[in-house]
Parts: C-alpha cells; sequence; structure tokens
C-alpha cells in the first residue's frame, strides 16, 4: 500500500513516510525543534449542512494574556513528551482562515501551569492557508482533570472561541466532567515524541 500523502506547511504533498521521518529527526528529546515546514496536516473538515463550530470550554483559573509570540513552546532541558499539534483554522462554510490567532496555555510534565512567568505559554497565527502549528510537550495532569491543552481561537475581527484539546485513551476522559469527546486530537506515536491534528471550526463569524 502507498502511503498517505500529506501536505506540508510550504504546499508541497509528500509521502507520510517521509514527514515522519522529519519529526522523528526533531521530535527527539534533546535534539533541536522540528522545523516549521516540515509539518503534516489533515484533510480539511467536510463540509456539511449540519456542521457545528468546534464547541467552547470554561478558560479555567490559569490563562494569562499577552503570551509571547512563538510556535513553539520547548525550551532546553524541558522534561516531557515531545508532541507537534498541527490542523486548519476554518470557518463553518469550510473556508481556511489565514492570520487567525490562537493562544496556547498548558500544565508541564507534572500538571503545573507557570503562573509567574510564561513557559508552556504562546500565541500564534494561522498561515495563509489557514494552517497552525504547535510544538510542545504532553501534559501532565492535576487533580480534578483529564489530560488537556487549553486554547483561544479567533478569526481576524470575529469573537473569541476559548475551548480545550483532549487527548485519546486518556482513564481520566471517563470522570471528567468538562471533557468533550468532540475535542480529542487526532494523536500517533513517532519516535522520540507525537504528532496530532484538530481543526477548528469557527462559527462565530
Ligand atoms: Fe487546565
Amino acid at each position: 500500500m502507498k502511503p498517505p500523502k500529506v501536505r506540508t506547511r510550504n504546499g508541497l504533498w509528500v509521502a507520510g513516510v517521509v514527514v515522519a521521518a522529519a519529526i522523528v529527526q526533531g521530535v527527539g528529546a534533546a535534539g533541536p525543534a522540528v522545523a516549521p515546514q516540515r509539518v503534516m496536516t489533515p484533510p480539511l473538515p467536510a463540509c456539511t449542512p449540519n456542521l457545528t463550530g468546534t464547541p467552547s470550554e470554561t478558560e479555567g483559573p490559569f490563562y494569562k494574556p499577552n503570551a509571547p509570540e512563538r510556535t513553539s513552546l520547548l525550551e532546553p532541558g524541558m522534561p516531557g513528551t515531545r508532541i507537534i499539534v498541527t490542523g486548519y483554522v476554518s470557518a463553518i462554510d469550510c473556508k481556511p482562515i489565514p492570520r487567525a490567532w490562537l493562544d496556547f496555555w498548558q500544565a508541564n510534565d507534572k500538571g503545573e501551569y507557570d503562573n509567574a512567568g510564561y513557559r508552556l505559554r504562546g500565541h500564534q497565527f494561522t498561515d495563509n492557508t489557514g494552517i497552525y502549528y504547535l510544538e510542545t510537550i504532553v501534559p501532565g495532569l492535576y487533580p480534578g482533570r483529564t489530560r488537556h491543552i487549553h486554547v483561544k481561537v479567533r478569526a481576524p475581527g470575529g469573537p473569541i472561541l476559548t475551548t480545550q484539546l483532549y487527548f485519546p485513551r486518556e482513564p481520566r476522559n471517563q470522570t471528567d466532567g468538562i471533557f468533550n469527546p468532540n475535542l480529542v486530537l487526532a494523536v500517533q506515536d513517532a519516535a522520540g515524541g507525537k504528532v496530532a491534528t484538530f481543526n477548528f471550526l469557527l462559527a462565530g463569524r
């Protein structure tokens, strides 16, 4: 069977195995950050008449405005499993949204937020094809919650969607009252880390 073709950030279509190899190279604990152009993205969401927007979720107590602009939240020596999260930000008509703002924040490997500084916090904008790209670590667990990454998303001039992204096959997904199965990342293992995709659909635009 031929490997599936995936789209890179610079618009090229390449075999999935090639991209996976690039990710493996970059995601190693001590290795350099993965080059942003080596990103795989999922197919655009199929547009149906009943499509609804990405659901919102509570902000929680740990959001801080003014996080730095960056696509990688990794820092030298930062413990944790590396993960790349990528996908499209689209309008409800499925048209990708260039220059959409995304602001991510999450706990560290031990389940702690940096409330004094901006570790594991950062904002970015989708590129001109509506793709975002995040390099980070898999967040740790903290009491009362399943594993999650917080995010705010906004199309230019639109309202802010505040939500959370979840991980598949997490035991606490069954007991966390905030968990929403429509917000689960599609996660794949890669040597040295994981790659994940999630497409945002902004209804309020
Ligand atoms: Fe949280």
